[in-house]
């Protein structure tokens, strides 16, 4: 395998105790070394290495970090809302066939279909028609689909690919419902939008996802890989519909995938244990604050605890771990009670509300807290309405780590945009906007939320794997007690290099 030399970069320390805290700077070398890299690892780091002929970069004093993981996302439904043209507050059939002249050009023209979404057109001064959508988009076949999903505005290349006959206006209910399911004949695997949405990823920095996309991503990444994808490391999870199919394959987590070439491994055993909070679904102890007229004024389980504990300890039989879904402070005792009876080990996805003597218990029995920091920015007013008596014990990033839990940092893409940087600066800084940091106290600093954004790796070193990300400024020498702006430069951070398993996937220096 062919090598690559990264000379003159400076390292960041990262890593975080069992107490919550990080290295001092004093652990690391104040002067840039050379990185060799040979069969995906780091296999020297010293100032001045000797070419031994392997391809060079200078990235003269930038500064190297393990590169990024996102813990939980779905890759498919990410990778869709990436492409899909924002029609959102447009106010007439004009203003969208304006908007979309304008960003149309500017698409990949691969043959896909674009899709565009959220427009609202029961204000609109008159209908929309398929001929000046034609006459904006050309061969190019465009869907939009309004904000409520009940209308289709097809142009004239959608229709016929869909065997439709040609009309003058949108489809509308029914007539529409019917053909929602088979839009995806208009879109092709592995084209402009998978394309975006890997170049995205390495451009900030991100090396690795858990895949926790509904159907089967253990399926599904293998195929990717086999058709020449090499830009993501990825751990593919499996849900209950897909269990006996996993188990029936041998699957086992942490093993590499057939076809994966060394890339894809099996994830976990992913359970949605609960509902959420705007649903006011997430399970708790307490009614919620505004429960009067709710069918369940605690919320939902999903699985009763009997239930949940049998499917766990089928995944612990099988070798899988599991990641389970619970956001409710009693979903989430549940969950923990259900891993320590069967031994299952793995991941709280969430992990949203907690009681406060669930933290040592998550620390025992090594349970990682899987937490998206960013939704705290959209879930904060609602928070205030639903649970006002117990946002104290919401994304209790500090406590957690400072308590020995690893705390894992991911977006839960598409709900939050496939971003650690975002997703750091909302642990750092926690608000969305004026205001002040909602439940500072459980605020992380930047050097914590580092080291919860890089799947437990630390410091590169010799031995570590070549998924590298270098960056313009270092995310562990902002200032802690200036919150607001630290969590600003988190959100500016430029990379200037990624690395998955020693091959670079973006370079901008
Ligand atoms: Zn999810």
């Amino acid at each position: 395998m062919t090598g690559l030399l990264v000379r003159n970069a400076r390292l960041v320390p990262v890593g975080i105790d069992p107490t919550g805290r990080t290295p001092a700077r004093a652990t690391v070398p104040d002067a840039p070394l050379d990185v060799r890299i040979t069969d995906g690892v780091v296999s020297e780091l010293a100032p001045g290495l000797l070419s031994h002929g392997e391809d060079e970069l200078d990235v003269a004093g930038r500064f190297l970090l393990p590169g990024l993981w996102d813990r939980h996302l779905h890759w498919d439904q990410w990778a869709a809302a990436l492409t899909r043209i924002d029609l959102a507050g447009t106010t007439s059939a004009d203003d969208v066939v304006a908007r979309l002249a304008r960003i149309l050009p500017t698409l990949p023209d691969d043959g896909a279909a674009a899709f565009g979404f959220g427009h609202r057109s029961a204000l609109w001064p008159r209908p929309a028609t398929v001929a000046e959508l034609d006459a904006v988009s050309g061969g190019r076949p465009v869907v939009l689909i309004s904000g409520d999903a009940h209308n289709g505005w097809l142009n004239s290349r959608a229709l016929e690919l869909l065997g439709l006959p040609p009309r003058t206006g949108v489809l509308e209910e029914k007539e529409w419902f019917d053909i929602l399911p088979r839009l995806d004949e208009l879109t092709r695997p592995g084209t402009a939008s998978q394309e975006e949405a890997f170049r995205d990823a390495a451009r900030k920095g991100v090396v690795g996802v858990v895949d926790m996309e509904f159907g089967g991503p253990f399926l599904a990444w293998p195929e990717r890989i086999a058709a020449g994808e090499r830009r993501l490391k990825v751990r593919a999870a499996t849900y209950p519909s897909h269990l006996d199919r996993a188990i029936e394959l041998g699957l086992r987590t942490g093993e590499a995938l057939a076809g994966g070439e060394g890339l894809v491994t099996m994830g976990p055993l992913k359970v949605i244990s609960d509902g959420s909070l705007n649903t006011r679904t997430a399970y708790c102890a307490e009614p919620y604050a505004d429960a009067a007229g709710l069918a369940h004024p605690r919320g939902v389980l999903n699985y009763a605890p009997a239930e949940l504990a049998g499917l766990l300890a089928r995944a612990a039989a099988a070798g899988l771990d599991v990641a389970v879904h619970a956001i409710g402070d009693a979903a989430i005792a549940n969950a923990i009670d259900a891993m320590v009876a069967t031994g299952a080990r793995g991941s709280i996805e969430h992990a949203q509300l907690l009681a406060r003597t669930d933290i040592p218990r998550l620390a025992a029995h090594g349970i990682v807290a899987s937490m998206q920091p960013a939704h705290l920015l959209d879930d904060r007013d609602v928070t205030a309405a639903c649970w006002p008596d117990r946002a104290d014990r919401c994304f209790m990033t500090r406590s957690l780590v400072e308590a020995g839990v690893t705390v894992a940092l991911g977006s839960d893409a598409p709900v939050s945009p496939l971003d650690p940087w975002l997703e750091m600066a909302a642990a750092v800084f926690r608000s969305a906007d004026e205001r002040d940091a909602w439940n500072a106290a459980e605020a992380l600093t930047p050097a914590q939320a580092l080291a919860c954004s890089t799947d437990g790796r630390g410091t590169v070193g010799i031995g570590s794997p070549a998924d590298l990300a270098v960056v313009e400024t270092d995310p562990t020498a902002l200032d802690a007690t200036a919150p607001r702006a630290a969590a600003a430069a988190l959100r500016e951070t430029r990379v200037a290099l990624t690395i998955v398993d020693g091959r670079i996937t973006h370079l901008a220096l």
